[in-house]
């Protein structure tokens, strides 16, 4: 649909649409994509759907191809196999041009002698929008990232965070159907970074119904407090895709587990069990507990402020994590419990089995 006088917020972009009753609820298909560089395979065995509307992050550490994959879904690299959908149509050989996708980059790329205005709207500038509307939607779109009354200004007159969001409008100027953001955030200190959060999220929301995001960090917080859903690469594979919830509470196998969390492992009859540090309560020597108790002796205390992380030895010659919130105590009173006998408890249903099928799946 093509407005007249450009001010209704729908002109389409010269993106092909898919069908207006578009069943299709998948924003992104990617089926079994492997992608190699001379000898590095970077990404193997990978598929993944994304649902309309979804904030879907990959996460995973350096190296583990989360830039790769964004980058065949943005259209930048050709995969040695398998395919991409996007909105149910076939792209893997399609130039990112033609993709109904925009791409935001950590380092920003802002064009540094153009104002904010020009920089938003130069993507509709090269599609030759005309001026009046380029000014008009550029507004919006600086409107849509809280960062009105600037528009004059060049990037260097910004803050680090105004240049992030210059940067968010700029992609979101075309009206992509899927936004791809790769470590947006990463330059930023960790005040901002989390203030900017929240208010990505916030964005997210609105646009929903237009724009599927789907995010790349490294940081487990982030991905945690932004994300509908997770994939969590390592090694150019994905070893879990689930909610924040699935993934902390039920990860899989010990890989997932600890790079979401405090990996606090435990064998018994030779099944590996995995408790998270917040569940376990921690007892004096002689206090009955709840049906899983251990007896130990704590080695370390680390006193952060808001809680306190205790390193516990067990009999068993395992060591368990223990978060204890400082509801009561104070910071001289914690550091006097090391080397005190304790007994750690849990409720059975808090001990989650790891390596479930694990194997079987990956091949
Ligand atoms: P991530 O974004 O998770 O840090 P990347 O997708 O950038 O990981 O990289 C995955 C692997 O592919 C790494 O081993 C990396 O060194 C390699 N790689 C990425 N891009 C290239 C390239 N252009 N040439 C050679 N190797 C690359
Ligand atoms: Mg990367």
């Amino acid at each position: 649909m093509i407005s007249g006088g450009g001010t209704t917020a729908d002109v389409s972009s010269s993106h092909p649409s898919p069908p207006a009753d578009a069943s299709t609820d998948l924003a992104v298909r990617v089926v079994g994509m492997r992608k190699t560089y001379g000898d590095v395979v970077a990404v193997e065995h990978l598929s993944l759907e994304v649902r309309a509307g979804e904030f879907f992050t990959l996460l995973g550490p350096s190296g583990s191809g989360k830039t790769t994959t964004l980058r065949v879904i943005a259209g930048f690299e050709l995969p040695d196999s398998g395919h991409v959908e996007l909105h149910g149509v076939e792209v893997t050989r399609s130039p990112p041009y033609e993709r109904p996708v925009n791409t935001v980059f950590q380092d920003y790329a802002l064009f540094p002698h153009m104002s904010v205005l020009e920089n938003v709207a130069y993507g509709l500038r090269v599609k030759g929008v005309g001026k009046r509307e380029r000014s008009q939607r550029a507004g919006e779109a600086l409107a849509m990232v809280r960062l009105p009354g600037v528009e004059g200004r060049r990037p260097i007159q910004l803050s680090g965070g105004q240049r992030q969001r210059v940067a968010l409008a700029r992609a979101i100027v075309n009206r992509p159907r899927v936004l791809l953001l790769d470590e947006p955030l990463g330059a930023l200190d960790l005040k901002l970074r989390e203030e900017m959060q929240f208010e990505l999220k916030a964005i997210q929301r609105e646009l929903s119904e237009r724009i599927t995001f789907i995010y790349v960090t490294h940081d487990q917080d982030e991905a945690l407090t932004m994300s509908d859903r997770i994939a969590v690469f390592s090694n150019g594979r994905i070893e879990q895709i689930g909610t924040p919830g699935e993934i902390y509470e039920r990860p899989v196998n010990e890989f997932v587990a600890g790079f979401v969390g405090t990996s606090n492992i435990l064998v018994r009859d030779g099944k590996r069990y995995l408790v998270r540090p917040e569940r376990i309560r921690m007892l004096a020597a002689g206090e009955a507990g709840d049906s899983r108790t251990v007896g130990g002796v704590v080695r370390e205390v680390a006193y952060l402020g808001g809680v306190t992380r205790y390193t516990v030895a067990l009999e068993e010659d395992e060591t368990l994590t223990v978060l204890r919130q400082n509801l009561e105590t104070s910071a001289a009173s914690v550091l006097e419990e090391r080397g005190r006998e304790v007994r750690l408890t849990w409720r059975e249903q808090d001990a989650s089995l790891l390596d479930t099928n694990q194997e079987e799946e990956a091949n």
